[in-house]
């Protein structure tokens, strides 16, 4: 499969080969790197790809669910478009920040006060840089497993080269009474718990119904801020899935698809925590970042939350998603094979073991490389996923799309019978 792969992009290959040259790996965001060289894509249109070597794709990676609104929404170019027109950040607060602001605090519900970063990742360490200011305590608890941007990874079974200096403490991933009881262990020590409500990168793995509420409610008790990760799960519902679970936390990062598909991040909660930056009060926290209200971000993201992604299109994707799984699911299960998808409305990854898969894991050789063969298979079928085998379906992925994924994997199960599990 691999040599086909190779031999059908030999594009891809050059322009790989000459990134390499200038590139440690050839390339600038580690997601996308895999061997023996990553496909180039040259274009987007609705959920089509194109890649450099002319093959279509169906597109259901959606960008690791910040391609929410697929790559030529109408709406979207032409708020961007008007933008440009009056030019390219203009360093001063403008209109489109306070709207874009007001959208989202109108939607989450433990948002009373946002501010925006560039990424998600900028917004988890303004979360965390919050809490600590709010509380005057020091450490903060992830999950292993647990992912809030590069310099937030925190790997099952190993440990992150790059993180940040605060102190840490690691409690496992739907582990509600392992977590409560550190976090009341940790007691005034305690600033934050940082947790997805559902795991992403982690392999799309929903949290338990226990395991939030045991978070709020310890964290409540010892006074540390519970912050949700709502990068990628906030597209669950109208108000995220803080409003689905009816887990309210302390503060919510966000990012992703909310501006539109252009670069974002936010971060934000209740206004006695935001306050800390409150420019108005003498020692407020410092907040900068040239590109924080960049005006490409600031009006695709007024249109695509205000205009296109309401509160009856995230209970639809939701809803689109939740049948694609289970009938992904169903398939697997005809065919007797242990592989099946976990997630939640429009996010789902593959795994090729025993279930219910609740726990994030490192993954075993074997499980590696049939994820590989899974990535690999479906792009010979015209699927573009993501490399580790996720999904997010965007607005303009259909019906047909969905049968035509189905029966993709049903085709890989038939196929490669023998080598599952
Ligand atoms: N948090 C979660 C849950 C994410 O999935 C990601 C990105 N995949 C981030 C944070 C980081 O966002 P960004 O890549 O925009 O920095």
């Amino acid at each position: 499969a691999r040599a086909r792969y190779a031999a059908a992009r030999p594009r891809s290959a050059a322009i790989h080969a000459r990134a390499r040259a200038v590139m440690p790996g050839g390339n600038t965001r580690t997601v996308l790197f895999y061997t023996p060289f990553p496909t180039a894509m040259a274009r987007g249109e609705g959920c089509r790809l194109w890649d450099v070597d002319g093959h279509e794709y169906l597109d259901l990676c959606g960008e690791y669910t910040a391609g929410l609104f697929g790559h030529s929404d109408p709406r979207i170019l032409a708020a961007v478009r008007e933008a440009l027109e009056r030019g390219i950040n203009l360093a001063a607060v403008g209109e489109n920040e306070g709207r874009l602001a007001a959208l989202i605090v109108g939607r989450f519900p433990s948002v009373e006060l946002v501010r925006f970063t560039n990424s998600g990742t900028e917004a988890n360490i303004m979360a965390l840089a919050a809490a600590r200011a709010f509380t005057g305590r020091q450490t903060v608890m992830v999950m292993r497993g647990g992912y809030h941007g590069g310099v937030l990874t925190f790997p099952v079974g190993g440990s992150s080269a790059v993180s940040l200096p605060v102190p840490l403490l690691f409690a496992d991933y739907n582990d509600a009474e392992g977590a409560a009881a550190a976090i009341r262990q940790a007691g005034e020590e305690l600033a934050a718990v940082l947790v997805e409500p559902m795991l992403g990168s982690g392999g799309c793995i929903p949290a338990r119904p226990e395991f939030l509420p045991a978070l709020r409610a310890a964290t409540r008790e010892t006074g540390a801020l519970l912050v949700f990760d709502e990068v990628m799960t906030s597209r669950h519902g109208p108000g995220g899935l803080q409003q689905r679970t009816g887990v309210i936390p302390d503060l919510t990062t966000l990012g992703k698809y909310i501006a539109g598909g252009m670069s974002f991040g936010a971060f934000g909660g209740r206004a006695e925590v935001m306050a800390v930056f409150d420019g108005h009060r003498p020692g407020a926290l410092p907040h900068a970042g040239t590109f924080n209200n960049n005006v490409l971000s600031m009006a695709a993201g007024c249109v695509a939350m205000g205009e296109i992604f309401g509160a009856a299109e995230a209970e639809a994707l939701f809803a689109r998603g939740e049948a694609l799984r289970e009938r992904l699911n169903a398939a697997c299960a005809r065919a007797g094979t242990a592989m099946h998808f976990t997630g939640a409305g429009s996010m789902m990854a593959v795994h090729f073991r025993r279930g219910p898969v609740t726990r994030p894991y490192a993954e075993t050789p074997a499980e590696a490389g049939l994820r590989e063969l899974f990535f690999l298979d479906m792009l010979e079928a015209g699927i573009y996923l993501a490399r580790r085998g996720m999904t997010a379906l965007s607005l303009p992925v259909t019906e047909a799309d969905c049968d035509r994924y189905v029966a993709a994997v049903e085709e890989f199960v038939a196929a490669r019978r023998p080598l599952l599990p």
